[in-house]
């Protein structure tokens, strides 16, 4: 029985603090009545809680035989038969119990996700129209509809004040020009990283048919700069890459630009929000109603859902050429494909979104705990993420980590992963690639394994108040 589970985990928990702490301090006796005592608190609230659970029990169970006592008319062989269902059920129905208690009992925030999601895909597609009037001489590169990616989108932002709406532009090349992807060196961090070059093409042939904008390649350049605006290199690059930062620039100036033709520019406010590497404002609806939104630039791995993006590394200093490889786009794709899957009162975003709570603070990234979620999601049967699962698996989400904390090794869910969905279209080279370990700083720095390890019993401790207390 799940509350049965609930307090087996509880005191595994408490114990194992406990034990820690011993080995900690060399187990002396001062020690051992000091981690009794502090342990002794957590004891006291678990105790009531169970009080708690075992009073709702039997009050549940009372009203149960007052009812069917009530019902005088009921055959004997009814009431048995009514009787047995009613026992299979009880036990599923205290599973639920304590589903419905967590979900009463912890303080999610309130969110009004589905219609702000909404408010804010209507502004940006807006924008994305105007934008491309505005463009459509000129040689930028051309914007694709945005795709909403990001914890906002994908259901579990943790908190109301901390909503980022982030989307993610498709950038092609405008007329006359192509980009290649180049894979750089590994840098500090763990992802790969890209450039994007530029390069002129030939477009004498469609110019003839269509009887439009002179050649780059084979025109003179006097000509060029009195019939047409400047090609993307002397624009946007750096050398023959695309930049980043200057991209940024330039879609801010849109941004300002677009805004007083859209129809909210009426009653809207618009500010914008420093960002080198993306376009981040926020806009205040008529009612005081505020949404921070971001929108990253990237440009697509051939047909899959894997970009090159504008958006911000691990790393201290990324030069403006660097597109880091960016998987937000298979990722709010595959939480899209769960949210199809999964039972109607599936938990697994309330977990996501419960660690992303208790994080703050704490050295583990959302993006590890968001993997850590996402292998999981991808391995247990989905019937067992529902709400009367909630405590066991974010046990099991614990245990996930611990597991990889121990063996220093969290694999990314998309690089050199067999078991990724077929829906997820994945670039040719992301089966046979070597899975990328996430946890590779852990292998060469004891000292950050060390600390790894201590937050992990941080968070560990922060779990529990969240279980017991609600926040
Ligand atoms: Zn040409």
């Amino acid at each position: 029985m799940a509350v049965i589970q609930f307090f087996t985990l509880l005191v595994q928990s408490i114990l194992w603090n406990a034990l820690q702490e011993l080995e900690q301090s060399g187990f002396a006796w001062g020690a051992l009545l000091f981690a009794a005592l502090r342990q002794w608190q957590f004891w006291a609230v678990a105790g009531v809680l169970l009080l708690l659970f075992a009073l709702c029990c039997r009050l549940r169970k009372r009203s149960q035989e007052v009812d069917s006592s009530s019902d005088e008319e009921s055959s004997s062989s009814d009431r048995e038969q009514v009787e047995e269902e009613a026992e299979e059920e009880d036990n599923s129905d205290s599973e639920d119990d304590l589903g419905r208690f967590f979900q009463e009992h912890i303080r999610w925030p309130v969110q009004n996700l589905a219609r702000d999601c909404q408010v804010v895909k209507d502004l940006i597609d807006s924008y994305i129209l105007v934008f491309r009037q505005l463009l459509s001489n000129s040689f930028s590169p051309v914007l694709e509809p945005a795709i909403k990616v990001g914890s906002a989108f994908e259901g579990w932002s943790p908190r109301e004040e901390d909503i980022i709406y982030r989307l993610l532009v498709p950038l092609k090349p405008p007329h006359g020009h192509a980009f290649h992807l180049e894979l750089g060196n590994r840098g500090e961090t763990p992802a790969r990283n890209f450039r994007v070059r530029v390069e002129l093409v030939c477009t004498c042939r469609t110019e003839q048919l269509a009887g439009e904008m002179p050649c780059f390649l084979h025109h003179p350049e006097e000509e060029l700069r009195r019939d047409q605006g400047p090609s993307l290199l002397r624009t946007l690059c750096t050398g023959s890459y695309l930049d980043v930062q200057k991209t940024a620039r330039w879609f801010y100036q849109l941004v300002q630009a677009a805004w007083v033709v859209l129809p909210q520019s009426s009653t809207w406010r618009l500010t914008t929000l420093p960002s080198r590497r993306s376009c981040k404002f926020r806009v205040t609806e008529g009612n005081n109603k505020t949404h921070v939104i971001e929108m990253m630039f990237g440009v697509q791995q051939g047909n899959s859902d894997i970009f090159v993006s504008s958006q911000n590394t691990e790393a201290l200093f990324t030069p403006s050429t660097t597109w880091p490889e960016s998987y937000a786009v298979a990722e709010a794709k595959f939480f899209r494909h769960m949210a199809g899957q999964v039972p109607h009162d599936s938990f697994h975003l309330r977990c996501l979104q419960a660690y992303a709570r208790i994080l703050v603070g704490i050295g583990f990234s959302t993006y590890t705990l968001k993997t850590v979620v996402m292998h999981l999601l991808n391995t247990i049967p989905l019937s067992g993420w529902r709400r009367r699962h909630f405590v066991l698996r974010m046990d099991d989400i614990m245990r996930y980590l611990r597991r990889c904390l121990e063996e220093k090794r969290l694999d990314h869910f998309f690089l050199g992963n067999e078991r990724v969905p077929e829906e997820i279209i994945l670039p040719p080279d992301f089966q046979t690639a070597e899975p990328l370990n996430l946890f590779q700083h852990l292998v060469q720095d004891p000292d950050a394994h060390a600390e790894a390890m201590r937050e992990y019993r941080d968070l560990q401790e922060r779990l529990m108040r969240l279980l017991i207390s609600g926040r």
